[in-house]
């Protein structure tokens, strides 16, 4: 990695933390801490976390306020600013932005929207990648000067957290993003193909900034169906990793312990030690609290259940947990007594127990024995209407 403009010295990164009620404000002044002159007549691309369905204050997706600062600061620095997603599968990035209030606050600003997946992809080569060869990035990336990854602090049920390094994930064309899920487990190693292949991402896709949103972040079942966590914190820095690093450390996490963000500071991509890294103000750390961990196994908390998930991508994951938590109680009618309903997701399954209620596309070749549920992510009022279906037919199976 060269030494980025916001990060002269890359052997001592400095990252800044602001604390507040409003995420506007601070913001505004972390973003002072920096001398954003470099932007001055060049093009910036905001990209969000603005990946899902979900309204402002939900800890799903970036707080609107936080972007409309980065708008403002980077136009007051005299930049062109655009704000560019392609959110998960089965997401239309215009209707994520509405709901998200992104768009709100991207039209009052009169500032351009991106749907990043409309354009053909560029296929980037990854020259030194474990897991990857290349990848299929959105155009758009490539028209500006400089991108700001500005994800919201949120806990990941595959990779542990989210932040601005895995934010770029949502760079990756389409449906491209979920084939970083389906690779095969590399022999030699604990470490997940998923983590590697982020930590091989970040030698190619790594943004120029930083500016993490913990206004209100994800705790739990991230990272779509988790539970909002008010920390009232905004990060920024000009290393992505050492400011994750920190932003880890607000959650009450340890960098070092995040496999991709391990993996990518051992490819020379930035610095995790904390030791290493300038952070302001002197007292920071007391702004940390503990962000709750995804329950490492759903059938603890959904007993009548198993899952068995075999490589799937984050969006039929969420999908089965909002699944869970609104039809949950509801599944005693359909499970005989005594027994576990099995669910399968993914699509690394062979044999699968029969009755197994297969969900999404990636099952498709186990549904003779099973009950499919079509989809890619399939719908989770379908999932419940045709367990219905199954049981008013007698349960054939
Ligand atoms: S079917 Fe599910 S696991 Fe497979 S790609 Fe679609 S959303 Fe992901």
């Amino acid at each position: 990695m060269k030494n980025g403009p916001f990060n002269p010295n890359r052997e001592k990164p400095v990252v800044h933390v602001v604390r507040g009620a409003d995420a506007y404000a601070n913001t505004i002044a972390v973003l002072k801490q920096f001398d954003l002159s470099p932007v001055s007549g060049k093009r910036v691309l905001l990209k969000p976390n603005v990946g899902r369905m979900a309204p402002a204050g939900s800890g799903v997706n970036t707080n609107p306020q936080v972007v409309a600062a980065a708008i403002d600061a980077f136009r007051e620095a005299g930049a062109e600013v655009a704000v560019g997603e392609s959110p998960i599968t089965g997401v239309k990035t215009m209707e994520a932005f509405e709901l998200s209030g992104v768009a709100n606050v991207a039209n009052e600003r009169n500032c351009p929207l991106i749907d990043m997946d409309e354009r053909s992809p560029v296929i980037t080569e990854v020259p030194n990648g474990r897991v990857i060869n290349s990848l299929k990035v959105c155009a758009d990336v490539f028209d500006f000067d400089f991108v700001v990854s500005i994800p919201v602090m949120k806990i990941h049920m595959h990779t542990g957290v989210t932040l601005s390094v895995k934010n770029m994930k949502g760079c990756l064309w389409r449906r491209s993003k979920v084939d970083l899920h389906m690779l095969p487990q590399l022999e030699g190693t604990a470490d997940k193909s998923l983590d590697i292949a982020i930590g091989d991402m970040a030698t190619v896709l790594l943004p120029h900034f930083a500016l993490i949103d913990g206004s209100i972040g994800l705790e739990g079942l991230g990272p779509g169906a988790g539970t909002p966590k008010e920390l009232n914190v905004v990060v920024a820095g000009g290393d992505p990793f050492a400011a994750d690093a920190v932003a880890c450390k607000l959650m009450g996490r340890n960098a070092e312990e995040i496999p991709h963000l391990r993996i990518g500071a051992e490819n020379g991509c930035g610095i995790i030690d904390l030791n290493r890294i300038t952070v302001s103000p002197d007292n920071w750390a007391e702004f940390s609290s503990e962000f709750k961990a995804s329950p490492k196994n759903l059938t603890i908390e959904f007993p009548d259940i198993e899952v068995l998930d075999k490589n799937s991508c984050s969006a039929c994951q969420s999908t089965l947990l909002l699944f869970l938590q609104r039809f949950g109680e509801s599944l005693a009618d359909y499970i005989p007594k005594g027994e576990r309903l099995k669910v399968a997701i993914g699509k690394g399954h062979e044999n699968l127990p029969a009755g197994t209620l297969c969900i999404g596309q990636c099952t498709v070749k186990q549904k003779e024995g099973g009950i499919f549920v079509p989809g890619c992510p399939p719908v989770g009022s379908q999932i419940f209407k045709t367990l219905q279906q199954h049981a008013e037919q007698g349960n054939p199976d």
